[in-house]
């Protein structure tokens, strides 16, 4: 499965590596980490992210040669696209991305588009990390501290801290082995979860307010706004992790998060316990993800939106 990356990356020098906007553990450890190990075999990588790291990832070794905003256009033996349902979620401009290079497609989500020219999905993986990890071992990458956090921390964060039904046996195998590279757990747990500004508290609080229960009481559903963020002096990424705590709700089956992005456009997060599956209702408004963790942008009032999902959970 992974011999033909591994003769793109022997054949090739110059790769672009790149992952979703809005990058979550995930996309920020996994690129990482693949920038250090090609890196380490003398290659020339370069990664593009289209959004800034967010500030609880900022402890991550960063690579020096990390691009945001505009993709840093140019020839590449291969385009790394990771943790991408599809190549839209790149960010704008990642049209241009099929004339750069061919694209490699390393995915876990289970409503994936096979892209790439090379499509390595695999929908029982923890998270993409848990994908390179395979193909690192198989190119026999001597692991070192740099990729061993990166690693850690992208499926420690996609695990919801081992929490979610993604939690699997080689999530805690890499992970063990990623220990032994000289990660301390504690670190990286204090670092994700333990390291908030006090404004990141207080746009809670605003959201927490806002909680409104639906479906006897099974869905749970609030909302942050741009007035929110300016009275609190906070961005979307101080958002991480709000819809992880209204899926703590006792009996609640999906947790939904609304962000405005403008009056008439709202970013929408959902996350499920058990059998609910979230990708499939995101899907229906062209978005996506995983069963029990997925996105999607709807255009609309914030009413429109509202009701737009209550017609896809099928309440009157
Ligand atoms: P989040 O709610 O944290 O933004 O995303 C949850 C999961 O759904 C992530 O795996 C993310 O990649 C995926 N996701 C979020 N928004 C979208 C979207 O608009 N389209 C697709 N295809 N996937 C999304
Ligand atoms: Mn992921």
């Amino acid at each position: 499965m992974f011999q033909e990356i591994r003769d793109i990356i022997e054949r090739g020098e110059k790769f672009l590596i790149t992952a979703h906007i809005d990058p979550d553990g995930d996309a920020t450890g996994s690129t990482f980490s693949l920038y250090w190990v090609l890196d380490s075999l003398g290659k020339q990588p370069c990664i593009y992210l289209r959004d800034p790291v967010p500030y609880m990832y900022e402890f991550l070794p960063k690579p020096p040669r990390v691009a945001h905003g505009e993709i840093p256009e140019d020839r590449y033996d291969a385009v790394f696209a990771l943790d991408c349902g599809n190549l839209f979620r790149v960010g704008n401009g990642y049209e241009k991305l099929k004339d750069m290079g061919p694209v490699i497609n390393i995915d876990h989500h289970t409503t994936n588009e096979p892209f790439g020219i090379v499509n390595i999905i695999d929908a029982n993986a923890s998270s993409v990390a848990e994908i390179l990890y395979g193909l690192y071992k198989t190119m026999q990458v001597t692991m070192t501290y740099d990729m061993a956090i990166n690693i850690y921390t992208a499926i420690f964060t996609d695990t919801g801290s081992f929490r979610y039904s993604n939690t699997n046996s080689q999530a805690f195998l890499i992970c063990e082995e990623m220990t032994r590279c000289g990660v301390a757990p504690s670190y990286v747990a204090q670092m994700v979860h333990e390291n908030h500004p006090k404004e990141r508290f207080l746009l809670l609080g605003l959201v927490l307010a806002t909680l409104e229960t639906l479906k006897n009481d099974t869905i749970a559903m609030a909302m942050v706004t741009q007035e929110m963020f300016r009275r609190t002096n906070t961005s979307k990424e101080h958002t991480e992790g709000f819809v992880e705590s209204v899926r703590e709700i006792r009996g609640v089956d999906v947790a939904i998060l609304l962000r405005e992005i403008t009056g008439s456009l709202y970013k929408i997060s959902m996350r499920s316990k058990g059998n609910t599956d979230v990708a499939g209702i995101c899907n229906l408004f062209g978005g996506g993800g995983h069963r029990n963790a997925a996105g999607c942008t709807i255009d609309g009032t914030i009413g429109e939106v509202k009701d737009r999902l209550k017609e896809a959970f099928k309440i009157e």
